[in-house]
């Protein structure tokens, strides 16, 4: 059968990275200060997303799997004003169409935890187990059950380098947590969750780079621009070195990036992209977050002012720190 769950679910989840984020997402919405993330076979075989967030109620936990079952809603009013990650009450039951789903969840304050398995969809048992308080979630061979889209994965290696490029940008985005990334067992990053973006840097990029990263502290207007950005000399070849967060969020828009490129335009040469990651606060009426289900490319409302705003904050940060 192919539920509405399935059809959602191809739209949430285009592939390993996709669920990483939701699970990273829901965490930290649950207030995590600790988050590990454990991913085999690119991802494609099992995903473990484990975490020291609030846990949810023993009563909560099957309706976390209904579509549009979220906690984080509490009037429609809301939806103009998110500022939590999650709110759609898509993203669980959506993974959990697509694979074999193993939730294991205690609040801070219940005497026992519990534990849901669901398949396919389909909830095949839900019991009372011993745990931390927390959250961990497992997922086990994504896509099994829709073989179409099993066949659109590119390799292991290939998917697991999204899950670790994924989850430093989660680091970058939120040094006040602490991320641990294993692959196969394997540690494979860590970032200590200091509060100090310097340090979340270091956790990436590592030590050399880093230190050729100037920090950046601007608000105009209402807008807060903070960050740290890369002197020329460290430029790359690629534009996946700018990572940007708005309100909190690791997110993509377009027309920031281009911005940030064009405070760096005379700086670089022909082809090279800079190094920089850049943390918007700006009134969340400001921000669409409802452009693509996956909820990574955002449309900002005064989208001219911004890039403006982002070009000169950039320009005074390199003029007066890194040139
Ligand atoms: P959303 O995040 O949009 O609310 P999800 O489908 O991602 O929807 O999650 C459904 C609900 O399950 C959340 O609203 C939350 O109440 C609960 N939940 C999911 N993951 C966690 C977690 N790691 N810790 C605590 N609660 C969680
Ligand atoms: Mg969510």
């Amino acid at each position: 059968k192919y539920t509405a769950d399935q059809i959602a679910a191809g739209e949430v989840v285009e592939r390993p990275s996709s669920v990483v984020k939701e699970l990273v997402e829901n965490s930290i919405d649950a207030g995590a200060r600790r988050i590990a993330i454990d991913i085999e076979d690119g991802g494609l075989s099992m995903i473990t997303v484990s975490d020291d967030g609030c846990g949810i109620e023993g009563d909560d936990l099957e309706l976390a799997f209904q579509r549009h079952a979220t906690s984080k809603i509490t009037s429609t009013g809301d939806l103009a004003c998110i500022y939590t990650l999650g709110f759609r009450g898509e993203a669980l039951p959506s993974i959990a169409a697509v694979s074999k789903l193993t939730v294991t969840t205690r609040t801070h304050d219940a005497m026992t935890g519990a534990q849901a398995q669901i398949e396919g969809g389909a909830l095949v048992a839900m019991v009372p187990a011993g745990a931390p308080p927390g959250t961990t979630v497992t997922v086990k061979e994504l896509f099994y059950n829709t073989p179409a889209r099993r066949k659109t994965m590119k390799s292991p290696a290939t998917e697991g380098s999204l899950c670790g490029e994924l989850v430093s940008r989660l680091a970058l985005a939120r040094p006040d947590i602490r991320y641990e990334m294993r692959v196969k067992g394997r540690d494979v990053f860590y970032s200590a969750g200091s509060g100090r973006l310097a340090d979340a840097a270091t956790a990436v990029y590592g030590a050399a780079m880093a230190r050729e990263m100037v920090p950046l502290n601007f608000t105009e207007e209402g807008i807060t621009i903070t960050g740290m950005v890369g002197k020329p000399s460290i430029s790359r070849s690629t534009r996946n070195h700018i990572t940007l967060v708005i309100n909190g969020r690791y997110v993509r828009c377009t027309p920031v990036t281009a911005a940030v490129e064009a405070a760096y335009q005379t700086l670089l040469p022909q082809g090279r992209k800079p190094v920089v990651i850049l943390s918007l606060s700006i009134p969340p009426e400001l921000l669409d977050v409802n452009v693509h289900p996956a909820k990574l490319e955002v449309r900002l409302l005064e989208e001219e002012k911004m890039a403006v705003l982002v070009k000169r904050a950039l320009l005074e940060a390199l003029r007066t720190k890194a040139l």
